[in-house]
């Protein structure tokens, strides 16, 4: 019995960077469960590194398309670009962020307007965008993902304007799936545990991060990038069909401590 149901379904899959990238660990579960993968990227070393890995893996992409999620032109390009090639989406896996490392590195009362800005624009409204393209897209239904992290609630050293975009993020993924739920289209954010990416990189305490978790959350060690992408096919699929709005933790238990 297929409990998934993603065989040939199509996928939009944002924010692949390198192999180490969470959408690239979600990308790699979708072709192994037969589903058809568009990809978006932003820089063209991006895109190069994606044409490597989908060739060392063997997979082959349905599209892959750039996309800025900065600019709307691009955004609307991008969805169009969609459209012409596979007409129906089933799912939009979300999975980019971004925010002036300068404004990771000292205090959060340090922000600047346009740095806050920025970080919102790039990791949160970028959420409603792409929402908001790939609607009509989703005639059969749908379920839209995106990746968010415990600094949306509790003040994590160093994760400062992250951690507003990303309250930000839950708070537009709660809005979206009351907006969307009467298509059909479900939106959930999955609240991942720490993993070493090009993006966490921007983070000055992150190896802290790391050793305070494997001290403390009740599964005492890190999530890896397969358990994060195994939470999202679960989130995409048939089997998570009665959830949306909901923050999905995938992080060891750790969020649930008092420490
Ligand atoms: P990553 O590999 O660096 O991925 C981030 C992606 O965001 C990159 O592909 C980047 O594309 C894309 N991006 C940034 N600005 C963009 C823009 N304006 N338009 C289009 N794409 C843009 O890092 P990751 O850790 O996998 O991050 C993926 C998501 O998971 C993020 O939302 C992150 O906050 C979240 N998350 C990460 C962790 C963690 O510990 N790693 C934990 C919880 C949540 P380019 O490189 O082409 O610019």
């Amino acid at each position: 019995m297929d409990l998934l149901q993603l065989k040939d379904k199509n996928v939009v899959v944002m924010g692949v960077a390198n192999e180490r990238s969470i959408a690239w660990g979600v990308a790699k579960q979708l072709f192994a469960v037969g589903a058809n993968v568009l990809f978006t990227y932003r820089k063209e070393r991006s895109l190069t590194k994606l044409e490597k890995m989908l060739e060392k893996y063997d997979y082959t992409a349905k599209a892959i398309i750039q996309c800025d999620v900065n600019d709307d032109a691009s955004i609307e390009e991008a969805f169009q670009r969609v459209k012409e090639e596979v007409g129906v989406v089933h799912g939009l896996v979300h999975s980019v962020a971004f925010a002036n490392p300068s404004d990771l590195r000292d205090d959060f009362i340090h922000t600047s307007r346009d740095g806050f800005a920025f970080a919102l624009d790039t990791s949160a409204y970028s959420l409603v965008a792409v929402s908001k393209a790939i609607r009509p897209l989703m005639t059969e239904g749908g379920s839209i993902i995106t990746m968010s992290y415990l600094g949306a609630e509790r003040v994590l050293d160093g994760y400062n304007i992250m951690g507003v975009a990303k309250a930000a993020l839950e708070s537009s993924v709660k809005y979206l799936a009351n907006d969307l739920g009467e298509d059909g289209i479900r939106v959930n954010a999955i609240s991942a545990g720490a993993i070493r990416t090009l993006s966490a990189k921007g983070v000055p305490s992150f190896n802290d991060i790391l050793s305070k978790i494997e001290e403390t959350a009740p599964l005492r060690r890190n999530v890896t990038q397969e358990e994060v992408a195994n939470m999202s096919i679960a989130m995409l699929s048939q089997l998570s069909t009665g959830v949306t709005g909901e923050i999905v933790y995938v992080d060891g238990g750790y969020n649930i401590m008092g420490v």
